[in-house]
């Protein structure tokens, strides 16, 4: 971590910039999936709680690989209930992309690469650039107190940025 839900601010305002093209859903199920390999070394105490995921290359695997489950998740759901999945389509391109193919690879991938650099500042424990380099040279480039603000200022700051990008696209419907 930062414990997770820190990491979906950060989130959030990529969805502002760039919300055509992104899943901020994809997004944020790569981060739970990445945190649940803390999560099962905390359980069990066994450290580093910090391992193959939370390095670059775990972590995009991980993003890309959320990814693929969730267009398999729709492609089913687009098999069995055809009528309720056409219900949910908005016109909208920006809730489109929440599971187009492009914004679930991009919300993965986005996902998957910031994980380890917003941990990595913060975790003594990580070693992001594994198998090429043992050391992490992200740690302490910031404070705690200054990271967490930061991902709380990004989500606050996202948050309207989507708001304008709904506003925009209603009108031009
Ligand atoms: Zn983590």
């Amino acid at each position: 971590m930062p414990f997770t839900p820190y990491h979906f601010g950060p989130g959030l305002l990529v969805k502002g910039i760039a919300a055509r093209w992104y899943s901020w859903t994809a997004f944020v199920a790569t981060q739970i999936v990445i945190d649940c390999e803390t999560l099962y070394y905390l359980s069990r105490r066994e450290y580093p709680l910090h391992r193959t995921l939370h390095t670059f290359v775990g972590a995009t695997i991980v993003g890309v690989a959320t990814a693929v489950t969730l267009m398999a998740a729709k492609w089913l759901a687009q098999r069995t209930a055809p009528g309720f999945v056409d219900s949910l389509r908005s016109r909208r391109a920006s809730i489109r992309a929440e599971s187009s193919t492009i914004g679930l690879l991009v919300g993965g991938l986005v996902g998957g690469l910031t994980h380890p650099l917003l941990d990595g500042l913060m975790h003594r424990d990580i070693r992001p650039f594994l198998p090429w380099s043992d050391s992490n040279p992200l740690l302490g480039v910031i404070g705690i107190e200054a990271l967490h603000t930061g991902c709380e200022v990004a989500g606050l700051v996202g948050l309207p940025l989507v708001g304008i990008w709904l506003y925009f696209e209603s009108r031009a419907d």
